[in-house]
């Protein structure tokens, strides 16, 4: 098995830049929320950008398109139901499709629900994932094209990968993430340790990417909605977990 780098950088306010950089020089961006922040991190590692794998149409994933495609000739992936709005595109990918990325597979999940054509990149040899807006790190993306029911299938697919799986996200969000996710779950241990480290990770200028999903599984409130102490605490009970997700969710919006 090839080794691959990947490289994570702030960029724009609160985005995370990321570069999967393979050993026969392709590499790829996942998203493109800033062009001169992407072009400064490949000059910085001696890169060269080949391609960029789109999770969803936003502007703060797409904005640099257009300026990095001209000036590297990358080829842009993207998903298919929103290529019109994504800029550049060349290759429309569904769910289920798989390509490679140097000699490396990358499987196309569908992840709808914080927009309605959102995938997520998973390379199951390295075993990681580019959620994108999806899932973030004790958190999840807002629900903002599709729906609760739909959000929650997208995110039990994720879920559904292995347990040792890295996860890199759309957005550094982990602190407010993780202070909502104790006001749910006040007594889980792991989740109040993870929120201090993640609050040294953030002073030392860090990111909190990649994250494993194993570690999400047990902290993140999003992905845990059958927790009786959480049903209890939110008058819940023997409803679909889907619909606690959502109760999750709408009260996230609000905090
Ligand atoms: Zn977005
Ligand atoms: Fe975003």
């Amino acid at each position: 098995m090839s080794a691959l780098e990947i490289h994570a950088f702030l960029c724009r306010k609160d985005n995370i830049g990321v570069l999967v950089h393979c050993e026969d020089g392709t590499t790829a961006s996942i998203d493109a929320p800033d062009a001169d922040a992407i072009s400064a991190a490949l000059q910085e590692k001696g890169w060269s950008l080949s391609h960029i794998l789109v999770t969803h149409h936003h502007g703060d994933h797409t904005a640099g398109n257009l300026e990095l495609k001209a000036k590297t000739g990358c080829r842009i992936i993207g998903p298919q139901t929103e290529a019109a709005r994504i800029p550049g595109i060349d290759v429309s990918v569904d769910d289920g499709d798989s390509f490679t990325l140097g000699a490396h597979r990358v499987e196309v999940i569908g992840t709808p629900g914080h927009t309605m054509g959102h995938v997520t990149y998973f390379m199951p040899g390295e075993r990681v994932a580019f959620v994108g807006d999806t899932l973030f790190v004790m958190g999840c993306g807002r629900v903002l094209e599709g729906n609760n029911e739909m959000m929650w299938h997208s995110l039990c697919r994720i879920a559904s990968l292995p347990a040792e799986t890295r996860l890199y996200c759309g957005h550094e969000y982990s602190l407010a993430n993780a202070r909502f996710g104790l006001s749910v779950e006040p007594d889980n241990a792991m989740l109040r340790n993870r929120l201090e480290n993640a609050e040294q990770t953030v002073a030392a200028g860090r990111l909190n990417v990649p994250t494993v999903l194993d570690c999400e599984l047990q902290t993140n409130v999003f992905l845990r909605p059958h927790n009786l102490g959480t049903r209890r605490r939110l008058g819940m009970g023997a409803v679909a977990d889907w619909r606690v997700f959502g109760e999750l969710r709408d009260r996230k919006n609000k905090a």
